[in-house]
């Protein structure tokens, strides 16, 4: 059993997973949650702060939805936020379109250096041997 302390009301309680919050202030940050939603469709272009404000939830809680892709904003919407990587401006997500590509092949460019170099000198190595014993 995880007993933690809730983060919005220092309520002991016991945790299961996602955010640290007693299942009260859960149920309440869900329903937050609903408004905003509803809120940024029919408030295009007003700012993260204006709509922090106007549903009482931190501008920090607002970016945490949209980077767990749960908030959406349209695209015509005046709203967006960075980019982690190269600070362009995104509807959803953590990262924008080409640096989600450029993180994707960057993974494979640093797998296949790592993993050429090491059989290479070794078949060298043993051709060298061989030949080395062909001359004895
Ligand atoms: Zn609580
Ligand atoms: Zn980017």
């Amino acid at each position: 059993m995880d007993v933690r302390n809730c983060k919005s009301c220092g309520k002991m309680f016991n945790y299961i997973s996602g955010a640290p919050l007693c299942p009260g202030c859960n149920a309440e940050l869900e329903k937050k949650f609903q408004r905003v939603k509803e809120y940024i469709q029919e408030n295009k272009s007003v700012p993260l702060s204006r709509i922090a404000e106007d549903n009482e939830v931190t501008v920090n809680q607002l970016k945490r939805w949209v980077r767990e892709e749960r908030l959406v904003f349209s695209e015509d919407s005046m709203v967006a936020i960075e980019c982690e990587n190269c600070g362009r401006t995104i509807r959803t997500g953590r990262f924008c379109d080409k640096c989600k590509e450029q993180l994707h092949s960057g993974f494979s460019d640093t797998i296949k250096p790592k993993a050429q170099p090491v059989i290479q000198p070794k078949k060298q190595s043993k051709e060298a041997k061989m030949r080395f014993l062909d001359r004895e």
